[in-house]
């Protein structure tokens, strides 16, 4: 599977990465959803109710709110992202989460490595999406 993205919202979710750091950074993905291809339209950050630097958890309100405005425009719920102070690598909770969102992508920002990666459940296991990084803001 690809995963567009621009460069400016790979920005937005570098910043906000190490705006909330140490504190995992979260926000929601949505866009244009094809067969084996996504196109990242808005990124909605929120915040991460437990302030945990391993774990986060979206603030419900606003997770109902990010989706009813992409209901009303149009948009397809992609997937989350978040960031870790470790690899870009989906820990077990992660894990555990993905398996019950099945189709979505969640993107991973690791201030360690300065690197961002994406993954999607597939048959159990998570599969790497790769990114697709266009110029254009
Ligand atoms: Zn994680």
């Amino acid at each position: 599977m690809i995963l567009r993205l621009t460069r400016w919202q790979l920005t937005c979710l570098e910043n906000e990465a190490r705006k909330t750091s140490p504190v995992e950074a979260c926000a929601l993905l949505f866009g244009e959803l094809a067969k084996n291809e996504a196109t990242v339209e808005r990124i909605v950050t929120t915040p991460n109710i437990i302030k945990s630097v391993t774990r986060f958890e979206i603030d419900s309100k606003a997770f109902y709110d990010a989706f009813m405005t992409a209901d009303r425009d149009g948009l397809a719920f992609l997937g989350f992202f978040h960031s870790h102070p470790a690899p870009a690598m989906p820990s077990s909770v992660d894990l555990a989460f993905m398996r019950l969102w099945g189709e979505a992508v969640w993107i991973i920002f690791s201030l360690t490595e300065n690197k961002l990666a994406a993954f999607k459940m597939r048959k159990g296991k998570a599969c790497a999406v790769t990114l697709k990084i266009e110029g254009k803001d």
